[in-house]
C-alpha cells in the first residue's frame, strides 16, 4: 500500500493539530498546548474502495518562526493551507504560505486543499464566497470546516485524497 504524505500548513494557531487530531483520533482539546503540538500521524483509510495510508505531518510550531524548512516540503503529495474564519490576518497571510510552498515543494502537481476553520465560532471575519473565490483563483479544493465540532473534518481529507488519486 502506497504512502502518501500530505501537510499541514498556515499560521499558528489557525487550528492546524486540531484538525489532524480531530480526523485521526476524534479528538478536540479547547486548550492544546502550542509548544508540544503533533509532529506527524499516520491514518488508514479506504478511499472509493482503495486501501491508503497517510502520512500526516503538521508543523509543531515551527510556522511561528514564518518558514518552514525545504525538507518539510520534500516529497508531498498534498498541502492543507489552513486560515481561522475568525482572524482576517491569517486570510491575508495566505500568499506568503503559497509563495513559500511555490519555492519548495517538489511536486509540480501537488494538490492544494484549502480549509476554512473554526466555523463554530460567531465572530466570523471572513465569509464563505471569499474563501472560496482565494481557493479558484489559487487552483486549490475550498473547504470550510470546526474541528470542535468535527464540520466538514473527515470530508476535507477525503477529498485531498480522491484528488491526489486522480492526479497523473
Ligand atoms: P495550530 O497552531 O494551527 O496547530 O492550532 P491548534 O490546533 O493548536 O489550535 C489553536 C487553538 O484553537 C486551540 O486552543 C484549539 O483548541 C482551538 N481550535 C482549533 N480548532 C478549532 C475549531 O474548529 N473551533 C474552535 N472553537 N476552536 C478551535
Amino acid at each position: 500500500m502506497a504512502t502518501l504524505k500530505l501537510l499541514m500548513v498556515g499560521d499558528s494557531a489557525v487550528g492546524k493539530s486540531s484538525l489532524l487530531l480531530r480526523f485521526t483520533d476524534d479528538t478536540f482539546e479547547p486548550h492544546l498546548n502550542p509548544t508540544i503540538g503533533v509532529d506527524f500521524k499516520v491514518k488508514r483509510m479506504m478511499v472509493d474502495g482503495n486501501p491508503v495510508q497517510l502520512a500526516i505531518w503538521d508543523t509543531a510550531g515551527q510556522e511561528r518562526f514564518r518558514t518552514l524548512t525545504p525538507s518539510y516540503y520534500r516529497g508531498a503529495q498534498a498541502v492543507i493551507l489552513v486560515y481561522d474564519v475568525t482572524r482576517k490576518d491569517t486570510f491575508t497571510k495566505l500568499m506568503t504560505w503559497l509563495n513559500e510552498l511555490e519555492t519548495y515543494a517538489t511536486r509540480s502537481n501537488i494538490v492544494k486543499m484549502l480549509v476554512g476553520n473554526k466555523i463554530d465560532k460567531p465572530d466570523r471575519e471572513i465569509n464563505k464566497t471569499e474563501g472560496l473565490q482565494f481557493a479558484r483563483k489559487h487552483s486549490m479544493l475550498f473547504i470550510e470546516t470546526s474541528a470542535k465540532t468535527r464540520d466538514g473534518v473527515q470530508c476535507a481529507f477525503e477529498e485531498v485524497v480522491i484528488k491526489i488519486l486522480q492526479t497523473p
